[in-house]
């Protein structure tokens, strides 16, 4: 936790009465077609599913204009999904936008937006039955995009023992066998995460990261409409609902299901991929 020392100038008070400002009109953004993506949802056809099991990742594609479920099975578990371009792993998720943009937690509307310099909409949240939790007396989520992944580096830092089942190894295993590269090559492009399921806040008087027990249950999903080719992998948490712990083999953990829709053509047709951004990349120069 973090001292704060010095003494308060006799014009604090009126310092912090200035007005707060929503930093990004996020009113300006493409709006939400709820129609186009209920046009899509009623014509879906199952085109694979997979079962991920607890402290480990898979690795799966998506093609653009399909939809994808992540699904809880069996009891409340915790996810931490990367999603890149299929074509160019350079471009990936960027939580920290995405956050600035919508919201510390995303549900149905909202977007996943990719990194500088393409900075697109890669994947929107067509539905999500944790949509009910919105904010409980905690200040906490679900789905959150502040957490990064747990990762044995700060393990290390923090518990001086190495475990090789964080979310950040996991992912990095699964990008290694799903595109034959080394391990440490893999790792770099694993970044932060949407914590799936995960239940979240700041503590109201330290402003700490908390987690508390996932209200997922079995039968639970979120759903994605891939806006690019994705590739995206999801990591099934050590810490099973973060309740209590992770980087460690003692939280109760439980497989998650990837789900993957074909939309009918005919409910695709005039859609086309958002562009990447048309900035020119100059920088004033
Ligand atoms: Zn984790």
């Amino acid at each position: 936790m973090s001292t704060r020392v010095g003494t308060p100038p006799p014009d604090a008070a009126e310092r912090r009465r200035a007005k707060v400002v929503v930093a990004y009109h996020a009113e300006r953004l493409p709006p939400f077609d709820a129609g186009f993506y209920e046009r899509v949802r009623s014509t879906l056809t199952k085109d694979a599913e997979l079962t991920i099991p607890p402290r480990d990742a898979r690795a799966f594609s998506v093609p653009a204009g399909h939809i994808f479920r992540i699904v809880s099975v069996e009891g409340p578990q915790v996810g931490d999904l990367n999603l890149w371009n299929e074509h160019d792993l350079s471009e990936r998720f960027f939580s920290g936008k995405t956050r600035a943009l919508h919201a510390t937690h995303v549900t149905t509307g909202d977007r996943l937006w990719s990194t500088l310099p393409t900075l697109r909409p890669m994947a929107t949240v067509t539905h999500d039955t944790l949509g009910w939790y919105g904010w409980d007396e905690d200040g906490a989520g679900v789905h959150d995009v502040i957490g990064t992944r747990c990762d044995p580096y700060t393990n290390l830092l923090l518990n001086g023992t190495e475990y090789h089942h964080c979310c950040h190894s996991n992912l990095a295993r699964a990008l290694a066998a799903a595109r034959d590269m080394p391990v440490t090559e893999a790792e770099l492009h694993v970044h932060d995460v949407l914590n799936v399921f995960m239940c979240t806040g700041f503590t109201r008087d330290t402003h700490q990261y908390f987690m508390k027990a996932s209200p997922v249950r079995p039968g639970d999903f979120i759903e994605f409409f891939a806006e690019i080719d994705l590739l995206a992998a999801l990591s099934i948490c050590p810490g099973g609902d973060c309740s209590a712990s992770h980087s460690d083999d003692t939280a109760r953990c439980y497989p998650l299901k990837i789900e993957i829709y074909r939309p009918a053509e005919s409910a695709l047709a005039g859609w086309r991929s958002p562009p990447s951004s048309a900035y020119s990349r100059s920088h004033g120069i």
